[in-house]
């Protein structure tokens, strides 16, 4: 049998400089470990051919796809605020792109595929652990409504990869709307190649912002299109209590999407300083600092597109400003909206935003949980005598607690509304399960030392149906016994 992808490539036929053309590093034992087959549909893929050997050698990079044009992007960045004029694909390889069911292009890219001319001194490998990690955490962010890369498989490839230890190898298959981030953009500004940036920036504007191109000015129009989507997202990772952790203009894409699952975590106790990355020493990427980081981002995006923008360097400035400004507009709009929705608010009203801040302030004293404030407070909404749940979680803050449902009360009773659809709205508001660090550890635990998917699986289901009622008796909406924000995420 031999496997179809039906691939519709655009990028392969940018020009010399975009990419290398190269192949997947063939593996020795290719092992299909996990299969998304509902993904594999919407792909047009055929699922049940992907779950034979050869659908295992191409995923884990042993074997190419006919009609194939695999290759590696090339891309910049700022990695902590430093340029690297030079990164690109150095352990990923794009296959190529489909056009998906609802005529969507989708790019495949194996991850953990062997060393491009992009590597430097990496091996373009990847680990087990990492590759299983991305996959639950993507498909997790998916299903919490969150755009997002997706994990169509994981394989292991039957070698070894070598970190502080050997560990076992894997491939990771990545989609994405596109894999165009603000360092490829970068990447031909820091050469001087405007040519080329505006083959990108219409490359962009065809595939992700297609309103864009009838605009006056379609670069602006795109620069503006990009802050607002970066704006909505990163609003929405606050309101999970998502922290990206590595959030570099490389790691940035250009179609919104959250990319690049290597040190992120979710909180537990709530902290707005929290960091898990072992190597984001300052706190740079920190949890409330994502907001601010996302606009020194895109400010550089902006800066790679002024030559494209005016002849006149201060007439270009201007309008990358204003349409930077987009940033702000969704960000605002997004986080309050969602904190709104949170509290159970239903009309909007000035002071939301520090009735909002107020309760942030008595869950940072009492290091209540994220998740769990929000599920119970929902829960509280049927009235004081369904505070229990809430209560139990603010320890020694119950006088704080007291003091700010108060307040929340009156509001409340300012707005006429059942209490049930109340409740039932903030619920659809705020999840019962996120993928849980302690968790996430145990399921990668058993899979690569036991070889034991259960408890993979298990999250993974639980994890597709967040907000679901069932999900709250699951033990896996439950925190960590102990406080972990000690707790280290590598890259
Ligand atoms: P990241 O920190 O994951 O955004 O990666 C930064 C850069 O390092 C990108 O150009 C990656 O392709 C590259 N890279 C990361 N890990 C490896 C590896 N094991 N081998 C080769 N290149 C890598
Ligand atoms: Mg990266
Ligand atoms: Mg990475």
């Amino acid at each position: 049998m031999t496997i179809q992808f039906p691939f519709d490539n655009l990028y392969a036929r940018m020009p010399a400089g975009f990419f290398a053309r190269v192949e997947p590093t063939p593996t020795q034992s290719p092992r299909l470990v996990q299969l998304n087959r509902a993904l594999a549909i919407e792909l047009g893929l055929d699922p049940d051919a992907l779950d034979t050997p050869e659908g295992a050698e191409i995923l884990a990079g042993k074997r190419i796809p006919e009609v194939a044009e695999p290759l590696a992007m090339a891309y910049a960045g700022h990695q902590f605020g430093h340029f690297v004029p030079q990164l690109g694909d150095g352990r990923a390889i794009l296959l190529g792109e489909v056009v998906d069911r609802a005529g969507e292009r989708r790019d495949i890219q194996l991850k953990g595929s062997g060393p491009t001319p992009y590597s430097r001194n990496g091996d373009g490998r990847a680990a087990l652990g990492p590759v299983l990690r991305e996959y639950l955490v993507s498909e997790a962010m998916h299903a919490l409504g969150i755009p997002t890369t997706r994990a169509l498989a994981a394989a292991t490839t039957g070698e070894q990869v070598y970190r502080e230890t050997a560990l076992p190898g894997a491939v990771l298959t990545r989609v994405a709307s596109s894999h165009i981030r603000v360092g490829t953009f970068q990447f031909f500004a820091a050469r001087g190649r405007v040519d080329a940036l505006r083959q990108l920036a219409d490359h962009a504007i065809a595939r992700h912002y297609p309103d864009a191109a009838q605009a006056a000015s379609p670069y602006r129009a795109l620069l503006e299109g990009v802050a607002a989507r970066q704006g909505r997202l990163v609003a929405q990772w606050l309101l999970v209590g998502f922290i990206h952790g590595v959030m570099n203009t490389d790691n940035m894409s250009v179609a919104g999407e959250t990319i690049d699952y290597g040190p992120c975590a979710f909180m537990d106790a709530y902290d707005p300083r929290t960091v898990f990355s072992s190597i984001d020493q300052f706190g740079r990427y920190a949890y409330a600092n994502q907001p601010g980081i996302a606009q020194w981002n895109l400010a550089r995006l902006a800066e790679c597109l002024l030559p494209l923008l005016d002849p006149n360097e201060e007439a270009a400035v201007a309008q990358a400003q204003e349409a930077l400004g987009a940033f702000a507009d969704a960000f605002n709009e997004g986080y309050l909206g969602g904190l709104r929705r949170k509290l159970g608010l239903l009309r909007e009203q000035p002071d939301d935003i520090d009735l909002a801040q107020a309760l942030f302030s008595a869950m940072a004293a009492a290091r209540a949980d994220f998740t769990l404030t929000f599920r119970r407070l929902a829960d509280a909404a049927l009235g004081p005598q369904h505070e229990a749940g809430l209560r139990g979680l603010f320890g020694s803050e119950q006088a704080a607690l007291d003091e700010w449902l108060a307040v929340w009360r009156d509001r409340l009773a300012a707005e006429d509304a059942p209490a049930e659809t109340r409740r039932a709205a903030m619920l659809r508001a705020s999840p019962a399960v996120i993928p849980r660090n302690h968790r996430v550890e145990a399921a990668l635990s058993a899979a690569i030392e036991r070889d034991d998917y259960a408890p993979f699986e298990e999250m993974a289901r639980v994890l597709a149906d967040p907000y679901a009622e069932s999900a709250d008796a699951s033990p896996l909406a439950q925190p960590p016994a102990e406080d972990r924000s000690d707790y280290r995420t590598f890259c």
